[in-house]
């Protein structure tokens, strides 16, 4: 299989509403650029160096996100053009996110990455403090940032039903966030697992391996 059939099986599958983020973690710029040229637009990277190698190299239009975990003194480096980020973990994280988006004279996009896989190797903030957060963010604590939705993810296994039940955990939560203020994202669905996020209420997923090929790990 190539880059293009990939991509072109895998839009056919989805339903209009349901946003693709391509995530091109560890492959070069071409692969994207290919990708691009198939009418692709949102990229997910899972590091803030490789994002800003990548970023000048490519279209201007890319809207990039990004999806891994986010040291906060690493902020700054993405501030300028990230146009999401996925992975917010932790309050210190929104507020060093708010303030460098107020240097740049721009609002960045989040959403707040919450823990719903049992499995413990998996981040993100318990149910108790994303509703913290974004009780804040309705107070109008955080002016230069826009909470746009949720991102979580399954744990790693077979068991269609754990995975399933996971994910009907972020729906139910990304059900009442949206009653106090209108969401536009929950992100949740890699390659293995788009179907059944799609099926448990997911418009946006995050997929990489099913579009670019297998990653070389040892990057
Ligand atoms: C790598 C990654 C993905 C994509 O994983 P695939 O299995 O290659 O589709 C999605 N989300 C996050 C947070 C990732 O780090």
């Amino acid at each position: 299989m190539n880059i293009q059939e990939n991509y072109n099986r895998i839009k056919s599958q989805l339903p209009s509403d349901v946003q693709l983020v391509a995530v091109s973690k560890t492959h070069p710029v071409s692969a994207i650029q290919e990708v691009y040229d198939l009418g692709q637009k949102v990229f997910g990277e899972n590091k803030v160096q490789e994002v800003t190698e990548k970023y000048p190299l490519l279209p201007k239009d890319i809207q990039w996100h990004l999806i891994g975990h986010l040291q906060t003194n690493k902020v700054k480096y993405i501030a300028g053009f990230i146009d999401t980020i996925q992975s917010v973990d932790s309050e210190k994280l929104i507020r060093e996110i708010d303030k460098e988006a107020r240097k740049n004279n721009r609002t960045i996009n989040i959403l707040l990455q919450v823990k719903i896989a049992e499995e413990e190797s998996k981040s993100g903030l318990e149910i108790s403090e994303a509703r913290d957060l974004f009780e804040q963010y309705l107070n109008g604590e955080y002016q230069n940032i826009n909470i746009t939705g949720l991102m979580g993810m399954a744990t790693f296994t077979e068991d269609q039903d754990q995975i399933k039940k996971e994910f009907l955990v972020l729906k139910k939560l990304f059900d009442e966030f949206n009653q106090l203020k209108k969401l536009e994202t929950l992100s949740m669905g890699m390659s293995d697992d788009f179907p059944i996020a799609i099926a448990c209420g997911a418009n946006s997923i995050r997929v990489g391996s099913a579009i670019f090929g297998r990653r070389d790990y040892s990057r």
